[in-house]
């Protein structure tokens, strides 16, 4: 009795380690470094991915917690994607390192690094992080650009693929409908933008640089003198300058970044904060990346409308 009971526990346990299209397969453990990317994995891996991200949607992805719980995600993972372009380097490597998962490593099928492929803008001419600057190797917030989500969800199907060649049909499908839903978006909110073309704005960090390149908008200014340093008197008085030459009235701040230093330079320009995610489910109804644009679009376009 007890070996046929053992007999049948091993047939399920084949039955799973062949996986494709048996109700016992296994679904692949995908781990996202951001709830942006694990937004992408989860559009083209669908049922046959379970995925998790690291950082919180209200986290800044530079500077996120790490935790105990981060080591045991990735030590389980089949696959991480990462930003890449340094975007997770002040905390993911030791992570890694205790991590232990070679399926992961570095050049592995299941590790991903969307910034390959990508165009990255304001990479600087030499390498230089003495003075804090945490995009020492171009800009790694790139994923308000669709066109540069395309590359990045191409991508992702590959490695899928590779890992679990039994479901490469569905990723490849969902890539598909995915790129077919982006194209439309991508239309529309293009429509939604061109009456603001060349709007100036300004934010805390620079993280909207690719959303302003794609639909012509303008970052006059950032309430940081460079990425990571924190706003200084002196340059916040420069930005107020800026903004009134410039009338520019609209500032964009995340929910990591200091909205009260905002709401200062605001009161001087007879300006409007916004509160702009980037990271889906930091905003209510933003939990894919098609949503979470949407809200970016149309609340960029009512606030350019009401300041014109
Ligand atoms: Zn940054």
């Amino acid at each position: 009795m007890t070996s046929m009971i053992l007999r049948s526990c091993a047939t399920i346990t084949l039955m799973a380690s062949l996986g494709a299209g048996t109700p016992f397969t296994r679904k692949l453990n995908v781990v996202a470094t951001t709830p942006d990317l694990a937004a992408l994995a989860r559009a083209i891996g669908g049922g046959a991915v379970d995925v998790k991200a690291l950082a919180k949607p209200t986290e800044d992805p530079h500077f996120v917690d790490a935790k105990p719980s981060h080591i045991v995600t990735l030590n389980r993972a089949d696959v991480l994607i990462e930003g890449g372009a340094e975007l997770e380097i002040g905390w993911l490597p030791p992570l890694l390192e205790s991590a232990r998962n070679d399926k992961i490593a570095a050049g592995a099928p299941g590790r991903i690094s969307a910034s390959q492929g990508v165009a990255l803008l304001e990479v600087p001419s030499t390498l230089d992080r003495s003075m804090g600057d945490v995009h020492a190797l171009g800009n790694p917030h790139f994923l308000l650009d669709p066109l540069n989500v395309k590359l990045i969800v191409r991508q992702i199907a590959d490695h899928l693929a590779q890992v679990d060649p039994a479901d490469a049909e569905l990723f490849k499908a969902n890539l598909q409908k995915f790129d077919a839903t982006l194209d439309a978006k991508l239309t529309d909110w293009q429509e939604q933008l061109a009456p603001y073309r060349g709007a100036r704005m300004v934010t805390y960090h620079k993280d909207f640089v690719y959303l302003a390149e794609r639909f012509n908008l303008e970052v006059v200014e950032t309430l940081e003198p460079k990425p990571g340093i924190a706003p200084s008197p002196a340059h916040l008085a420069k930005v107020i300058s800026t903004m009134q030459a410039h009338h520019a009235r609209v500032i964009l701040v995340q929910p990591f970044q200091n909205r009260k230093t905002a709401e200062t330079v605001a009161r001087q320009t007879n300006g409007l904060v916004l509160d702009m995610p980037q990271h889906p489910d930091a905003a209510p109804n933003t939990e894919t990346y098609f949503d979470l644009m949407d809200y970016i679009v149309r609340t960029l376009a009512t606030a350019f409308g009401e300041n014109k």
